[in-house]
């Protein structure tokens, strides 16, 4: 009998367009996990048989992340997270190559900024890459970066907050040339565009199984076949000596289920998304006056939309938002009731008040056309009334 929990509650009134946050575990997910939460809780390192076949649930997720890349399943490493995923490959390609240089782009997600930042605390060189209006980085810039002492290149594949694409392929190439490793953060990018990484010169990839559908707490490290990995959570001999801890293994399952499902999904977001994340787009562009898009206008997720509306506060227009039952996000972290600007969108040249009027939008496949046309029917009364109050004089 399928479990209550996996049902989608229709009669829900939240739309929740803010999946580049986090996604809702898809019920095929979670069934494929039950077994692992319940009647199969053995350790998958046992040598007996009652151990082994968890062991092989384990097997059978990292083959199923392995065809989502097209690579083999030993290429594949279960990490606690998409932040520990990055931490790893970056540190481990500095500790392999003993090279005291890295280069990262002003607009990682604060996974690889703060590590970035701790880096040039303890005495290494970071080269921070500049973007350009739209988000984009220029090659030229990325080859005058690297150097002699380059350990490692780290350069995500889709920004979190805009959806800005970079051309990872053809950095790797151009770090494969000079031997230096390159690392990806693929976080944002599975069921989104395709992946595969079968002939690339990407040396390390992460991945982070609540972005597509699969349980928080669980991520992926692939590492290309020839690259040395050094572990950095040592323990047993777990991930072929390569991230010590037993397996997080009811994650691990779901996440393989869902690198099959991104696959399946790849079309669907890629067409029907697509379409709604235009339509919601352009119609916004079209009725509010004072609105603009953040982000490459044609190399960017199809599922992302960050807009800019002139005048008003984003923190006042998600309030507004969420007391509809919308969840959206701005392009800013917000600590303790204080809006800091986004260190994404003011890389990209707006000014911080601007940074601050921008609301991120994410859509995945279990959205639907009349949840968009809810959004689109409440956002132009929104940013009316807002902008009306702010004109109000004081009495
Ligand atoms: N990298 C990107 C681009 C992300 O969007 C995120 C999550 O927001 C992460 C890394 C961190 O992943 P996790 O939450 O699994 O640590």
């Amino acid at each position: 009998m399928p479990s209550p929990y996996c049902k989608l509650d229709t009669n829900s009134p939240l739309i929740y367009l803010d999946n580049n946050a986090t996604t809702r575990i898809a019920p095929e997910v979670f069934e494929a996990m039950v077994p692992y939460l319940t009647e199969h809780y053995g350790n998958p390192s046992s040598a007996y048989r009652f151990g082994k076949q968890v062991g092989e649930a384990v097997k059978t997720a990292r083959e199923q992340v392995a065809a989502l890349l097209n690579v083999q399943p030993r290429q594949i490493y279960f990490t606690s997270c998409g932040t520990e995923s990055d931490n790893l490959a970056i540190m481990s390609a500095l500790r392999v190559s003993g090279k005291k240089h890295a280069v990262l782009t002003e607009v990682e997600h604060s996974a690889n900024m703060k590590l970035g930042e701790w880096l040039e605390d303890n005495g290494y060189g970071v080269t921070w890459l500049r973007v350009d209006g739209q988000g984009r980085i220029n090659l030229d810039e990325v080859a005058a970066s690297l150097r002699e002492d380059t350990g490692v290149v780290s350069i995500m594949w889709a920004n979190n907050e805009t959806g800005t694409l970079f051309p990872v392929e053809k950095i790797a190439q151009m770090c494969a040339e000079k031997k230096i490793l390159f690392h990806t953060d693929a976080v944002q990018t599975p069921g989104k565009i395709p992946l595969d990484l079968s002939e690339s010169p990407i040396d390390f990839l992460s991945l982070s199984g609540h972005k597509l559908h699969a349980p928080k707490g669980v991520g992926v490290l692939y590492a290309r076949r020839g690259t040395k990995l050094r572990p950095y959570v040592m323990g047993g001999g777990q991930e072929n000596g390569k991230r010590g801890g037993t397996e997080n293994v009811a994650s691990i399952v779901g996440l393989g289920r869902a690198a099959e499902l991104a696959a399946e999904n790849l079309v669907d977001e890629q067409t029907r998304v697509r379409a709604l994340r235009d339509k919601f787009e352009s119609t916004l562009l079209e009725t509010i006056p004072g609105t603009a898009v953040n982000g490459d206008a044609e190399h960017r997720l199809p599922n992302t939309s960050n807009l800019r509306f002139d005048g008003v506060e984003a923190e006042a227009i998600l309030l507004a938002l969420d007391q509809r039952g919308i969840c959206a996000s701005a392009g800013s972290a917000c600590t303790t009731g204080s809006l800091e600007p986004s260190h994404v969108l003011t890389a990209m040249g707006l000014k911080p008040e601007q940074a601050r009027s921008c609301v991120r939008f994410s859509l995945s496949h279990f959205n639907t056309e009349e949840e968009v046309d809810t959004v689109l029917e409440a956002i132009p009364a929104i940013i009316a009334d807002l902008r009306a109050q702010s004109v109000q004089p004081t009495t």
